[in-house]
């Protein structure tokens, strides 16, 4: 592959040139659910961003360390430094343990990522399973002169990290000033404002009242971390002080990311990340879909078609289809019509490559098939851009309907060739995963299985490896099924024993 990857970096604004630190490695953070209720079609949208990119790079040929946590701690309501830990009340209205809450919600966070067929990450460490590295960093900004403490809290000094590294606000482009003035008119509001040295600071380690349950023992006495606090500890720890790219949802870029950022810089002298990648919203009717908002979907919802918006269920891999039709910087609103385009469009491609492997070639024809190979690539090189790669894909499936009618022609070696991208693009890259196989149809099951077989073996030929595709061949033989190669592609058909 001679073309290069450009992602846009939420730092600076603009499309750069992927070049990881120690090449071929990656490491790639993304923040993870806070697991204290369902995961919503939202947050699945931002998975499946990072998922895309994770499978990627992976494509390209990089060894990817992708590390996403999940916040089992420390994140309070309405993302603030004061109220109730969300897990925690979510345990004491439910009178569960709060790692009941924890396991119940990862659990079926799991569950739904399985569902859209995202891979799991490398390692998804929990904040709670890091409290020491969390208290280390804590008390490293504090030798820095950037932390100080208060009553049992440990506060961000914001103002003099700024003095320092002059760059709180870059990432989110928020104004110092602006941010100490609103800030100013929330202290009024909020309980234990009065601690800061200044309203626009953070806590990094928060004392814990009587009756916060989640508490560890701290040089502070006992309390918990502050939320943005794991992120930076997990990061640093996983993929060192400086790595390749951090993930998340566009709504975290403040406070969550912008404080990462700080923190890093005041304990290791780095920002972390190189590039800062962000996702945009899902919404519906135009508002972002959140679980504050009451307007959050289950996936269970949408697949059962038991939400009043939908008039019929969609299937896991529609859905994902349906999300990867946008390019993931843009906002995407959820509709039951938008949905249902989608359906026909994903039906349109499976359709077509499900008949990829019958077809047989003969003269070359005018398309050029090696430049629309590269067309998608040059889709996805350019910051992920899976809508217009789908929109090759829709010309693929055209022309591969024309050719099975026999109304156009295509060479040998351009066969070959679309038998292996096509359906490793769409599987590896895309993550489409072949729902007739899953559906179980014993009959689907096995054209599905043999289609991948012969799929493997066309990809094995068109790497020269000859010795592989005999294997294939005669191991196939040997269970009675033989596979028939003309000159117009291969077929197979059960032998008699
Ligand atoms: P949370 O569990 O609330 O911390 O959210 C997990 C992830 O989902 C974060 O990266 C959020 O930015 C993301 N997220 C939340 N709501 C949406 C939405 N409506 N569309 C896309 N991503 C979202
Ligand atoms: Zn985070």
């Amino acid at each position: 592959m001679n073309q290069d990857l450009f992602l846009y970096n939420s730092i600076g604004g603009q499309k750069v040139k992927f070049e990881p630190i120690n090449p071929p490695f990656v490491g790639m953070y993304v923040c993870g659910p806070t697991v204290y209720s369902d995961v919503h079609l939202g947050n699945c949208r931002t998975f499946l961003t990072f998922d895309l990119l994770y499978r990627y790079l992976t494509h390209l040929g990089y060894k990817v360390r992708y590390v996403r946590n999940i916040t089992d701690a420390g994140h309070l309501e309405n993302d603030a430094d004061a109220g109730e830990d969300k897990i925690a009340k979510k345990a004491r209205l439910e009178e569960l343990e709060p790692m009941e809450i924890v396991q119940r919600y990862t659990v079926g966070f799991r569950h739904v990522m399985g569902l859209f067929n995202m891979l799991p990450p490398s390692i998804e460490p929990t904040a709670t399973g890091h409290i020491v590295e969390q208290i280390e960093m804590v008390k490293k900004i504090m030798e820095k002169g950037l932390a100080y403490e208060v009553n049992g809290s440990v506060y961000f000094d914001v103002i003099k990290y700024q003095e320092q590294f002059k760059n709180y606000g870059e990432l989110s482009g928020r104004k110092i000033d602006e941010l100490i003035a609103g800030a100013g008119a929330e202290k009024r509001t909020l309980e234990g404002q009065d601690e800061k040295r200044n309203p626009v600071d953070f806590a990094i380690w928060k004392k814990a009242s009587p009756y916060h349950i989640m508490r560890w023992v701290s040089p502070w006495g006992e309390g918990f971390p502050g939320w943005h606090l794991e992120c930076s500890a997990m990061s640093t720890k996983y993929l060192g002080e400086e790595f390749d790219i951090h993930g998340g949802g566009m709504d975290l870029k403040f406070p969550h990311h912008e404080a990462e950022i700080a923190q890093n810089n005041a304990c290791c002298n780095h920002g972390g990340p190189r590039i800062w990648l962000h996702s945009n919203m899902l919404t519906v009717n135009g508002k972002r879909m959140g679980k504050s908002e009451g307007n959050a979907f289950l996936p269970e919802e949408l697949f059962a078609g038991s939400h009043p918006l939908l008039t019929k269920g969609y299937s896991p891999m529609t859905v994902r289809f349906f999300m990867l039709q946008a390019h993931y910087r843009s906002t995407l609103d959820f509709s039951n019509e938008a949905l249902h385009a989608a359906e026909k469009g994903f039906k349109r491609i499976t359709d077509a490559v499900n008949l990829l492997a019958s077809l047989k070639s003969g003269v070359a024809s005018d398309f050029n098939w090696k430049q629309w190979e590269s067309e998608v690539y040059a889709a996805m090189n350019d910051d992920l851009n899976s809508p217009v790669a789908i929109a090759h894909l829709f010309e693929a499936a055209k022309r591969i309907n024309s050719i099975s009618e026999g109304k156009e022609s295509v060479s040998k070696e351009d066969l070959e060739r679309i038998q292996y991208f096509i359906p490793v693009f769409l599987q590896d890259v895309l993550g489409i995963r072949n729902e007739n196989m899953a559906a179980g149809n014993e009959e689907n099951t096995v054209d599905g299985l043999m289609q991948l077989i012969i799929n493997l073996r066309n990809e094995a030929r068109f790497r020269k490896d000859f010795q592989t595709s005999d294997i294939i061949r005669d191991s196939l033989k040997e269970v009675g099924i033989q596979l028939k190669d003309g000159k117009e592609g291969t077929g197979w058909e059960k032998t008699t024993s």
